[in-house]
């Protein structure tokens, strides 16, 4: 049985929309993986280390048929492809994917934590859930729509125009 699983990814150096969209057709090329639905790009302010340039990010939906620590391996080795250079936490990445949510599994190993501890305070990563999938359940926590609605009033995410690059 397949797995449905959700994936933040975001960029803030060099060409931050091509590397989004090569990290998903990367991703698209694995067997096992299939691609359901991605979310508009959404252009944000950094949040922890501020000084640093914007992100870009959205949020897939992924159907697969890998054990969850064989996903975490396939998207750091996809970082790596992508040349996400060792940086300070919460840095500037050419690339970064995040397991957010993987089936209903509750996962706490030492490389690996699921649902993602962080995602429900990140509006970048709650707003473009929410445009995929409103009525996903954040276990514990509610619906991806009622969550993305709170948290997007004082954090700076809008949806970008890639004609306006
Ligand atoms: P962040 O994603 O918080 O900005 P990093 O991408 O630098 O930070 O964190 C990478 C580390 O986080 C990885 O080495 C990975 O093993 C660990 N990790 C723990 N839980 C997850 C998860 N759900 N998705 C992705 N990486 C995770
Ligand atoms: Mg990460």
């Amino acid at each position: 049985m397949p797995t449905t699983a959700y994936i933040g990814l975001g960029s803030n150096l060099g060409d931050k929309e091509a590397n989004i969209r090569k990290a998903l057709a990367m991703l698209e090329e694995v067997p096992g993986i299939q691609v359901k639905k991605v979310a508009s790009l959404y252009k944000t302010a950094p949040l922890y280390v501020t000084k640093q340039d914007w992100f870009l990010n959205t949020v897939a939906e992924v159907e697969t048929s890998l054990t969850a620590h064989e996903f975490l391996t396939l998207l750091k080795d996809t970082e790596k492809k992508l040349e996400r250079a060792p940086t300070v936490r919460w840095g500037p990445r050419t690339i970064d994917l995040d397991i957010l949510l993987f089936g209903s599994d509750k996962i706490e190993s030492a490389d690996l934590i699921v649902p993602h501890p962080r995602m429900i305070e990140r509006a970048f990563v709650m707003v473009p859930l929410a445009e995929i999938a409103p009525r996903l359940c954040i276990p514990g926590r509610g619906r991806a729509g009622e969550l993305a609605r709170l948290l997007s009033t004082d954090q700076s995410v809008e949806k970008f125009d890639s004609s306006q690059k």
